[in-house]
């Protein structure tokens, strides 16, 4: 019997008494006790009536238990849909009920609040906290250590992960174990990981970012990864010494050069940094480099796909570009109105095909239908171009594409003209109604702290370098922009705020 994503993820480590996780108390976990708790907990989800196929919700903190919930429903051929912590009752209700899950893992400081709502939809409940405590646990520890692996194959659907919601609701993506043991195979190869990597790993679990990109090829390489319940600038400096390798998004790396003890002897011994998730400033890139020698290796992806591009680990990993196509991932530039690809150097669509790519958006056959053609090729919502040397360029999304007296008008090239003006710390460009234009351009800038900006004269300073057509109408300032929990600015939340300011 085989489950090729158990077998290749976790099962190849049974026994071993290798470092799989160091902790923050400073104690470790080896891959032979991770895999004896994922094998209880298998049991206990079993036992609570979980069959192959089923869905099992967590929502739950980042800690080593909640990565063998991943393993366990891996083994048991259980569906795992990981939430992110920040949601609501009223949020989960939606995803628990979108989903079906037939059970669900929370904190116990939600149980009370939440269990009316699994009530109501016939989910069972169990918790698992940060330190491992919970009766999810409780039962599993109740349990032997080893577990009859669930025989599954290839195109067996492994994990529903629902997108982040930057552009309207989360969407139910339904990854196989192919999707994602195929992205990370190419991964491993093309990151150079091997069983000497210390990962240092401080991105949440219930994104595709620290789930699958981080967790699953520091299984299949054998890596150990330093495993940090969240983001923490001391502790993140404190741990860079025993790292060999460090993914984050790009607030990760504004974060880090915010503070002096981050330079280029605490990072000398580092062999790679990995930037993704959202779009990382060239500016930070330089920063970077300068204060460390290192240059950070970014790279695109998302829920849906995993990744599909990467800048080369030994070629020029060249700023403000995500590289190239992945090997075994086919991209193209398309017309929107069309979908005919477009002449080379155009800025389009980015299409992704490849055995990275998932099943469809779970029960919404329609939404599926519209954005994953016959042949395959997904239509990604971003847009983006290939240049000249086949480095990919992201533009910005398709939804946030401003299209103002019959021009088209893309925010992020406004974005860098304005964070360059002095007193400015960053900034977001939404096209908002107009009833002669039928959309025009609006800025919201968020002014370097205790800085009075004069908007006036950063507008005009910023259109002199801008053609007539771009710029923007008005220049707001803002204490801050609307972020959500993976720190990516969320322009439908400003469109809404700012939508009626020219009616
Ligand atoms: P939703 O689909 O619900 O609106 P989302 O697209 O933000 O949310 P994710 O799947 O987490 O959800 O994010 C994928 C998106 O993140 C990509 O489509 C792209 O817009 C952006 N992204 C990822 N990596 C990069 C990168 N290196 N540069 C620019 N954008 C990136
Ligand atoms: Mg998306």
């Amino acid at each position: 019997m085989t489950n090729p994503l158990y077998d290749q993820l976790f099962g190849i480590h049974a026994g071993k008494e290798s470092t799989f996780l160091h902790l923050v108390d400073g104690t470790s976990l080896t891959h032979a006790a991770f895999l004896q708790t994922a094998s209880q907990i298998a049991h206990a989800l079993v036992d609570r009536g979980l069959k192959p196929g089923d869905r099992l919700a967590a929502q739950i903190e980042k800690s080593p238990e909640a990565l063998a919930l991943y393993a366990a429903c891996v083994q048991a051929g259980v569906i795992f849909l990981p939430l992110n912590t920040a949601y609501t009752t009223e949020e989960l209700r939606y995803f628990i009920d979108n989903s079906g899950a037939r059970l669900v893992v929370c904190d116990a400081r939600v149980r009370e609040a939440l269990s009316p709502v699994t009530e109501a939809l016939g989910a069972g409940l169990d918790t698992l906290n940060a330190d491992g405590s919970g009766s999810l646990m409780e039962a599993a520890s109740q349990q032997p250590d080893t577990f009859e692996t669930v025989a599954r194959q290839a195109d067996d659907l492994a994990a529903f992960l629902y997108t982040s919601g930057t552009t309207g609701r989360s969407k139910g993506a339904m990854l196989t174990q192919e999707n994602l043991l195929s992205n990370a195979r190419t991964l491993v190869e093309y990151w150079r990981f091997t069983e000497e990597d210390v990962l240092l790993h401080a991105l949440p679990i219930f994104h595709t970012h620290g789930l699958f990109v981080a967790t699953n090829i520091s299984l299949l390489s054998g890596a150990a990864m330093i495993f940090l319940p969240k983001f923490d600038l001391d502790a993140m400096i404190a741990e860079m010494p025993r790292a060999t390798t460090m993914m984050g998004v790009p607030t990760f790396y504004t974060r880090l050069l915010s503070d002096t003890k981050f330079d280029g002897e605490l990072t000398a011994h580092m062999r790679l940094f990995i930037s993704g998730s959202a779009p990382l400033l060239a500016e930070t890139h330089k920063q970077f480099e300068a204060r460390t020698g290192h240059r950070i290796l970014e790279r695109y992806g998302m829920t849906e796909t995993n990744m599909n591009t990467s800048n080369p680990y030994d070629g020029e990993r060249r700023a403000g570009t995500v590289g190239f196509p992945l090997p075994g991932v086919e991209l193209k530039i398309t017309d929107p109105a069309s979908g005919e690809t477009m002449p080379d150097g155009e800025i389009g669509q980015i299409e992704v095909r490849g055995p990275n790519v998932f099943k469809g958006y779970w029960q919404m056959p329609d939404k599926t239908a519209a954005e994953l053609r016959a042949d395959g090729f997904f239509i990604t919502g971003d847009l983006g171009r290939v240049d000249e040397d086949g480095y990919v360029h992201i533009v910005g999304r398709n939804k946030d594409l401003i299209i103002s007296g019959g021009y088209n008008i893309y925010p992020k090239e406004i974005e860098l003209v304005l964070d360059e003006q002095p007193g400015v710390l960053e900034s977001a460009v939404i096209g908002v109604p107009h009833a002669d234009f039928g959309e025009t351009v609006l800025a919201v800038v968020v002014p370097e702290p205790g800085v009075e900006l004069d908007c006036d004269a950063t507008l005009k300073a910023a259109t002199t370098e801008l053609a007539r057509f771009k710029h923007p109408r008005k220049l707001l300032p803002v204490d801050n922009l609307p972020r959500n929990t993976m720190g990516k600015v969320q322009k439908n939340l400003l469109r809404e705020r700012f939508g009626d300011i020219f009616s």
